[in-house]
């Protein structure tokens, strides 16, 4: 079952946002996607998605006509001001707060209040991000509550009616493939290992078994946690 709303989801290439776009093709009749230059490091990442993007309407066929526009919001300014490791060298460490320095300040608020001024002129109701607060790195801003705050931010400020939806929310990283499993099975599981990113190192040399990467950086190793995890584990496929 879709629904005739329109959905824009925050798509980096990664691989949780690859999972919550396909999430989306799944059950809304149109969805654009949105990415964003913040002056990452590096370009592979923005690569990924329009992998990830022409591989899922080329293996889901039913799916290719939902897709719509994708979007890259220049948002350099942001990147200059909230520095962190992301975006500049320096090396990836736990800072004083208990926060990883890959940490960027207020990043997903900024990515929301973007993606709201853009669903708004593009007429989409649902906003889309894989944000999740399971195995997530500690980060503040993709804890629901602060979601839903925003939520009621955005619509106040906006004299909108967005829903922020987060299908990953309260999943593990192992639970993430299960859910991509059982959104479109091996062949999506597949598309995903292949063309997604997370590296941040933006590592794309060695193919392992969870994908492309350094192996060492913490996205890496979550990633490779969380595959190794569902493999093991024989975890049957989540339907959405
Ligand atoms: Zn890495």
């Amino acid at each position: 079952m879709t629904t005739p709303e329109g959905a824009l989801v925050l798509f980096s290439g990664g691989q949780d946002s690859a999972v919550c776009l396909a999430w989306a093709l799944d059950r809304f009749s149109r969805v654009e996607t949105v990415g964003y230059d913040y002056g990452q490091r590096h370009s592979v990442e923005l690569q990924a998605r329009d992998a990830v993007r022409a591989r899922m309407a080329e293996a889901f066929p039913h799916w290719a006509p939902r897709l719509g526009e994708d979007h890259v919001l220049e948002m350099r300014g942001f990147g200059a001001v909230a520095q962190s490791a992301l975006t500049a060298e320096r090396a990836i460490e736990m800072t004083a707060k208990g926060l990883p320095s890959t940490f960027v300040p207020g990043r997903n608020l900024a990515f929301l209040i973007y993606a709201a001024a853009l669903a708004d002129r593009r007429g989409l109701r649902v906003l889309v991000g894989g944000m999740c607060e399971t195995d997530f790195s500690g980060y503040p801003d993709c804890r629901r509550d602060t979601l839903d705050a925003m939520q009621s931010a955005l619509n106040l400020g906006m004299a909108q009616d967005f829903v922020i939806e987060t299908p990953l929310m309260r999943l593990t990283k192992a639970d993430t493939w299960a859910l991509a499993q059982g959104l479109g099975g091996r062949t999506l599981v597949d598309l995903i290992l292949e063309h997604s990113h997370t590296c941040y190192l933006g590592e794309r040399d060695l193919r392992r078994p969870w994908g492309y990467g350094c192996g060492t950086c913490p996205a890496c190793e979550l990633r490779a946690r969380g595959y190794e995890g569902w493999l093991a584990e024989g975890r049957p496929a989540i339907r959405a």
